[in-house]
């Protein structure tokens, strides 16, 4: 659910124990302290019977959670995320038809 990014090239890094990860697109040695994380997260909206999955990257997730009241400034957990998500009753989401990416998130309000 969530990865780093490179630093250099912007691709996934693999997921290592210690503090210093090579990419493997560029070579690139960087400390992993120092790469932004990145969340991605596939949910499955149902509307109209019909089943869609879904993409969440980083700025809806993150806004997405925001929403939910999570504090995004904690390490988040996939548990804390698919909790925030499964509490939520109706979210109204945005997305592109073609990559399924989510653009815009909203929670419907009482
Ligand atoms: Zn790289």
């Amino acid at each position: 659910m969530c990865y780093r990014q490179c630093c250099k090239c912007n691709k996934k890094l693999p997921a290592t124990p210690g503090n210093v990860v090579k990419c493997e697109t560029c070579g690139h040695r960087q400390k992993v302290s120092a790469c932004s994380s990145q969340y991605h997260l596939q949910a499955l909206l149902r509307h109209d019977d019909i089943n869609t999955t879904v993409t969440f990257f980083n700025d809806t997730l993150l806004s997405a959670l925001q929403l939910f009241k999570v504090d995004t400034k904690q390490s988040l957990s996939e548990d804390i995320v698919v909790e925030a998500f499964l509490n939520t009753p109706m979210l109204f989401v945005t997305f592109h038809k073609k990559t399924k990416v989510v653009a815009t998130v909203s929670v419907a309000e009482n």
